[in-house]
């Protein structure tokens, strides 16, 4: 899925795109004016391409996918969140005897042009509306789907994955991503901190036009180090290993990611100035014939993905003890 940069960055920050909706939207009429946005946005060729485009996304998803063929052969199968239908096709090609293909943009009718040039529409049924809303005509063996946002659960669709899951997935049935693993890891990044606090010095000044702005220079502080910065990074920065996070798709509940909390206890590796935590993911598909990682880690090629920052906010930098205690919350 489409990724979202809530910040700028110094080092290949991913373009805005209007989903940032999706993170505050609650209920009733924010829920309507969220979905309008948010399916706008899906509903358009150039957003789905994107998508495509991400080689290690699509090329994973196909290896994950066509290498368990025991998992797919002859089974019914659900693609949660379809978009052009490019894992329904991947599912066909797995051997499968017939996929539904859920999808609420308007996106289908291109994704419904494919099936038929395709020549698939006696295995391929593509459906038109919320997962949450559709009823299937049969429950299904494995659910497929690309539902991960930035560190994985921003976008807010993995909790449409598991209600998938809680609807239609027969007993022993197999979720494709299987688990995940969210990475925090604290970081060192003077460039990016300097470019931080330059956007917050704007407002010490006191003859602007004839304004004084510098009341405001907490509102700015709090602001602009609140912002998580999208974009890649060089993984040497990072000052300790990682912190890991699992979430198994297989049992978790919509509760569970609803509000969560990681907490982390990290050891550095060497003494300097941290300005923040960093964090990125994993998806694995542990299929009968074989287990595939999709990784967006700074170690690894990049993804559409790319990883996240968060800078401290109110010390917006600290020297390194040999140890760092905190926690970071997840809240709907
Ligand atoms: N599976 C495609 C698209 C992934 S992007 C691919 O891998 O290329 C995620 C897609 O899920 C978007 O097209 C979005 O419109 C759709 N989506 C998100 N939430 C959904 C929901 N609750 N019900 C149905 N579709 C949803």
């Amino acid at each position: 899925m489409q990724d979202d940069a809530t910040g700028g960055s110094s080092a290949g920050a991913a373009a805005a795109s209007p989903h940032g909706a999706a993170a505050v939207a609650v209920n009733g009429k924010e829920d309507e004016s969220r979905d309008q946005t948010y399916f706008g946005y899906y509903a358009q060729l150039t957003n789905q391409q994107n998508m495509l485009q991400d080689s290690i996304r699509t090329g994973t998803y196909q290896w994950a996918i066509t290498q368990n063929k025991t998992d797919f052969k002859d089974k019914v199968v659900l693609d949660v969140g379809a978009g052009s239908g490019i894992l329904s096709f991947f599912a066909l090609q797995a051997g499968a005897r017939k996929v539904y293909a859920v999808e609420a943009s308007d996106i289908t009718q291109f994704a419904r042009a494919l099936v038929r040039a395709n020549h698939v529409e006696d295995k391929l049924t593509v459906l038109h509306g919320k997962l949450e809303d559709i009823t299937l005509p049969e429950p299904v063996d494995v659910i497929i789907s690309e539902p991960m946002g930035v560190l994985l659960v921003h976008e807010r669709m993995i909790e449409t994955f598991i209600r998938a899951r809680i609807n239609w997935l027969k007993p022993g049935g197999l979720m494709f991503p299987t688990t995940s693993t969210i990475y925090l890891a604290p970081f060192t990044d003077a460039g990016l901190y300097n470019e931080t606090i330059a956007k917050v010095r704007f407002w010490e000044q006191r003859d602007f036009h004839g304004v004084d702005l510098s009341v405001l220079v907490p509102d700015a502080m709090v602001h602009h180090f609140g912002q998580p910065v999208v974009g890649c990074f060089d993984p040497r920065t990072l000052m300790a290993a990682a912190t890991e996070f699992p979430i198994n798709f297989m049992t978790v509940s919509v509760k569970e990611l609803q509000a969560f909390e990681i907490p982390f206890r990290l050891t550095s590796n060497y003494t300097g100035i941290v300005h923040g935590i960093a964090g990125w993911f994993d998806v694995n598909f542990n299929g009968t014939d074989t287990h595939v990682c999709l990784t967006t880690s700074p170690f690894g090629p990049k993804t559409h993905w790319y990883q996240i920052r968060f800078l401290f906010k109110v010390r917006p930098a600290r020297s390194l003890p040999a140890c760092l205690e905190e926690g970071l919350a997840a809240h709907r």
